[in-house]
């Protein structure tokens, strides 16, 4: 029933309608019942006035029925009138009865669609700002529809119909296989769909989406995907630049090390080249004789060779250290590691008058791992543990570097010192950005090994009780075997 509100119109003329019935019905004499005729007026009040008008029209017809009964019959007794008085009564009221509740079920309806029409709107716009669209996908048919934000983030106009045709014409050249894969698993319904592909708009953006579908089933047992797709460029973005900056950070602390440990590098590269100058004098010597030792001579020249080799490598690996590059993950013997870090502290050991001790476990799995920036951690562990053992004195200052393999599968690495420890309080603030005791401190040394660490999947953590040193450990998940063989023959190759 569709209700005109408020239409002055309709009610005026409901009023001369009601008025002429009344006149009709009290001043002719029609063997008919004229009062029914109300019934047209209540019905059509029903579409103009709310509830309570409705009412008020009907007691109104009701009246005016019994009013012009009264005028007509009040001396006279009529049996057929009053069954026609009657039977008008009934009428009315049974129409009443029915519009009013005609009347509350299209009121009903209306309110919920309505509501409806709301929670579609705030679906649309939450959709719209949370970057993320629905969608449906039957199986096998292929059959989809998707909301007007999945069109939107596709680069379609969200009449178009869409069809896993379209989509996949969207998705870059580089991930169309896994899109592809992704599909014919849901044609399959084989479980649920999570896939992170980009894709390129007709005007040209780059738009990184992550998609997650559900099967759902029907009564028939018919497969359907209800997913999500969402657009996480920001986010891809935002963690690309976080990346950056953390390799730039860590570039620029790794230089600041290189700078501390200026006085080792010098020595390990001025070793060698004393060794160069040595054997170069003694090779001389040899051939200056007057009757020239040649064995002599070679030996001295090969180990001459020899020292070269030994500082073209130390030179190679500082520059591998102050070199900017994106970390290269590898197979890794986290013991050469560890080795080449004690190395590179070698003078550092000396002037803080520290001694090292190597505890390597043997056998130890490969790790995955970069290099520079695992030496970059196990350096800046040892550096620390030097600083804080400064004030320790009687030649009880050491340190101990020890790497074990864990029962869990990881390998461990490990730094204790006998130092003054760490206070209970500055524990949990240890791995914090710019949290130092030092007075020339950054703070930020132990915040860049976690998270070298951690995009390594690996942990790191610190023990200490005061008076009894500290030991700050790191753990690495051991590369799975069939990576450890490629693994195995990597470094054998490089070898
Ligand atoms: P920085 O060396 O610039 O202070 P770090 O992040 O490397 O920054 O270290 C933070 C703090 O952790 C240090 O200032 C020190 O108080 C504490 N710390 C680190 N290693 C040790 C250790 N082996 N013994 C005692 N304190 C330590």
């Amino acid at each position: 029933m569709v209700r005109v509100p408020g239409s002055p119109l309709l009610s005026i003329l409901l009023v001369a309608v009601t008025i002429m019935i009344f006149v009709v019905d009290t001043f002719t004499d029609l063997d008919v019942a004229i009062a029914v005729m109300y019934v047209v007026v209540v019905l059509l009040s029903a579409s103009v006035w709310r509830r309570r008008g409705v009412i008020l029209t009907t007691i109104a017809c009701l009246m005016l029925t019994l009013i012009a009964y009264g005028v007509i019959h009040a001396s006279i007794f009529s049996g057929p009138a009053s069954g026609r008085l009657v039977v008008s009564l009934a009428a009315i009221g049974i129409t009443a009865f029915l519009a009013l509740s005609g009347q509350a079920a299209t009121e009903d309806l209306l309110a919920r669609e309505d509501a409806l029409r709301r929670s579609e709107g705030f679906l649309a716009g939450t959709q719209r700002i949370s970057k993320t669209g629905s969608f449906s996908l039957g199986a096998p048919d292929g059959a989809m529809c998707w909301s007007v934000e999945a069109a939107r983030i596709f680069g379609y106009p969200s009449e178009v119909e869409p069809s896993m045709e379209l989509v996949l014409e969207r998705v870059l050249p580089e991930d169309r296989a896994q899109v592809r894969a992704a599909m014919d698993q849901a044609m399959r319904c084989d479980g649920k769909v999570d896939v992170r592909h980009r894709v390129r708009t007709l005007d040209g953006k780059l738009k990184h989406l992550h998609v997650l579908a559900h099967p759902t089933y029907d009564k028939a047992g018919h497969c359907e995907y209800l997913g999500a797709v969402m657009d996480v460029t920001a986010a891809v973005q935002a963690e690309q630049a976080l990346h950056e900056s953390q390799v730039q950070l860590a570039h620029v602390t790794r230089v600041t090390m290189l700078g501390e440990l200026a006085a080792s590098i010098a020595h390990e590269v001025n070793q060698p080249l004393a060794a160069i100058a040595t054997n170069g004098e003694a090779s001389l010597r040899w051939l200056n004789r007057r009757e020239p030792n040649l064995d002599e001579a070679r030996a001295a020249i090969a180990s001459l060779l020899e020292a070269s080799a030994r500082a073209t490598e130390v030179i190679r690996r500082i520059r591998a250290l102050a070199r900017r590059s994106d970390p290269n993950h590898q197979p890794l013997d986290v013991n050469s590691v560890a080795q080449e870090a004690a190395s590179l502290v070698q003078r550092e050991l000396g002037s803080h008058s520290v001694s090292l001790r190597l505890e390597l476990a043997p056998d130890l799995p490969l790790v995955r791992g970069d290099r520079v920036q695992l030496l970059q951690v196990l350096i800046n562990l040892l550096m620390n543990a030097m600083q804080a053992m400064d004030g320790v004195s009687g030649g009880s200052a050491t340190l101990t570097l020890r790497t074990t393999l864990d029962a869990d599968g990881s390998v461990q690495c490990h730094v204790a010192d006998t130092g003054p420890g760490i206070a209970p309080d500055h524990l949990p603030r240890l791995f914090e950005a710019f949290f130092s005791t030092k007075d020339n401190g950054m703070g930020m040394g132990l915040p860049i090994c976690r998270s070298i660490i951690e995009t390594h999947g690996g942990r790191i953590w610190a023990r200490s009780s005061v008076g009894a040193g500290a030991t700050l450990s790191f753990a690495l998940p051991v590369m799975d075997s069939t990576n450890a063989q490629d693994g195995q023959q990597d470094q054998a190759e490089a070898a």
